[in-house]
């Protein structure tokens, strides 16, 4: 399947040379899935060992999935701040686990660096509160990240100096993070696996789905199409799109469909009423709104979610109405598109890794959180193929529930569960 129409297709960078597969082949490393997590793996891999065959097989486009359609905040953390109720995780864990996720966030400016890609990278990120609550909450949050975590790189800002930064009537107070930042995700992701494919031993194949596997002292791994690659090693990163290839992978995470517009560029004199400069933005409802403003004056504005699949009646006026309270005006200009992806949530909103047989490992589930997390966990992936297997033990001490009846029955639960959070957050409960 061809890309989805959206703000990244239309303004995509780079074109890769991915092949054909016309017949069965074999390599040292099957890697299912072209998102950052694959592209991720495959890019470290090669550069750890140049001499592993490796092949990447993606169903439609690299990028096509959450990667190449989401809302580019290049952020740190996981979905859910705690690791309460995770009895293998001490709070030493807990320090490496949040280190891990900073970390995550610089290397994917070290990639962008490095090779030059053309990405729009921009830096600082506010951390937005609309109530009192949410207030209450930010400063606790700020709290833990400088005692907890000795992290320096946030600072919380009153109104006023929330003022300096974004102009609202909506929003009370913030944290701001110099550190978390924004790209343009999708020229990420094909620049990384432009990079990538400069490894002669390297092949992406795109259009390929993979529609089941077996293990043994070999992988072997069936296309739709009945082709057989067999491989030493498979690596699963199929994360929300995984649908039957894996039922017990299926089982541990909830697809949730989240929706994006973007505006035509917008003028400056209009801008400079809300924005000092181009920042990123998230807030803190159960249904948080995240949304930046790039560097071509285009406001790229997230929020609200189907957990039934059933789209709003019209997404564009459904993000409109959000944006005239928050940036009341801007809700006139108009929009170039809006689409939506699928997020992978875990229950415990942490990611889900781990290793289904000796030779198959897998990633996902970073529950709306993976557009910094999925390069270093790439880089893990690749690691413990290679035979370190630090990280990748310490994510896969962290204890999974799965979703019960997964694909059949899970949804309509979840709509009921989901409905009442956002009902408490309407009710200012939350
Ligand atoms: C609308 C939206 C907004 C988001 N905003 C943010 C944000 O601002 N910040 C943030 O940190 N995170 C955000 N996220 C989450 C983030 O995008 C994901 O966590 C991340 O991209 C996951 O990458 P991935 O490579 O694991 O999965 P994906 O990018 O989804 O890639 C999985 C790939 O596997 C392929 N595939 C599936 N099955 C098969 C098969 N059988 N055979 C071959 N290929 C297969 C799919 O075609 C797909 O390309 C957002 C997600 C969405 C959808």
């Amino acid at each position: 399947m061809n890309y989805s129409d959206n703000y990244y297709t239309r303004t995509k960078s780079y074109k890769i040379n991915s092949s054909k597969l016309n017949e069965s082949i074999q390599c040292d490393v099957c890697i299912v899935g072209g998102g950052l997590t694959g592209i991720s793996t495959a890019y470290y891999l090669s550069n750890l060992d140049p001499s592993l065959k490796i092949v990447v097989l993606e169903k439609n486009k690299v990028g096509w999935g959450a990667s190449g359609r989401n809302g580019g905040q290049l952020i740190h953390g996981y979905s859910s701040d705690t690791f309460s109720g995770q009895k293998n995780i001490s709070k030493q864990d807990e320090k490496v686990l949040w280190d891990f996720s900073v970390d995550a966030v610089k290397e994917v400016k070290k990639n962008i660096k490095k090779h030059n890609i053309d990405c729009d990278l921009i830096e600082g990120f506010l951390r937005a509160a609309a109530s009192n609550r949410h207030e209450r909450s930010l400063h606790q949050y700020q709290s833990e990240l400088e005692k907890k975590y000795n992290y320096k790189d946030s600072v919380f800002l009153n109104k006023k100096e929330l003022n300096e930064k974004f102009r609202t009537p909506f929003y009370q107070s913030a944290v701001y993070d110099r550190m978390c930042s924004q790209i343009h995700p999708l020229n990420y992701c094909l620049g990384l696996a432009k990079e990538a494919l400069k490894n002669q031993n390297l092949s992406i194949y795109e259009d390929v789905e993979v529609s089941s596997y077996t293990s043994d002292s070999k992988v072997q791994i069936k296309t739709s199409n009945n082709i057989i690659i067999t491989a030493d090693n498979l690596v699963l990163s199929c994360n929300a799109y995984i649908g039957n290839l894996s039922k017990v992978l299926r089982s541990n995470i909830m697809p949730v469909k989240t929706y994006v517009t973007a505006l035509e560029a917008l003028p400056d004199k209009i801008l400079k009423e809300f924005f000092e400069k181009p920042i990123a933005i998230s807030d803190m409802f159960f249904v948080l709104n995240y949304f930046r403003l790039n560097s071509h004056n285009n406001l790229i504005f997230g929020g609200r979610v189907s957990y039934s699949n059933v789209d709003p009646i019209d997404v564009e006026k459904s993000l409109k109405n959000i944006i005239k309270k928050i940036m009341p005006g801007l809700e006139k200009y108009e929009s170039i598109c809006s689409w939506s992806g699928h997020v992978a949530i875990t229950q415990n909103r942490l990611p889900h890794i781990g290793r289904l047989d000796p030779n198959i490992i897998f990633a996902q589930g970073y529950s709306g959180h993976g557009v910094a997390l999925t390069t270093l966990v790439g880089k893990v992936l690749a690691q413990t193929i290679h035979g370190q297997t630090a990280y990748f033990d310490l994510f896969s001490k962290i204890t999974h529930s799965k979703f019960p009846g997964a694909g059949i029955l899970d949804t309509p639960l979840l709509v009921l569960a989901m409905s009442y959070y956002k009902l408490r957050d309407i009710l200012g409960l939350y």
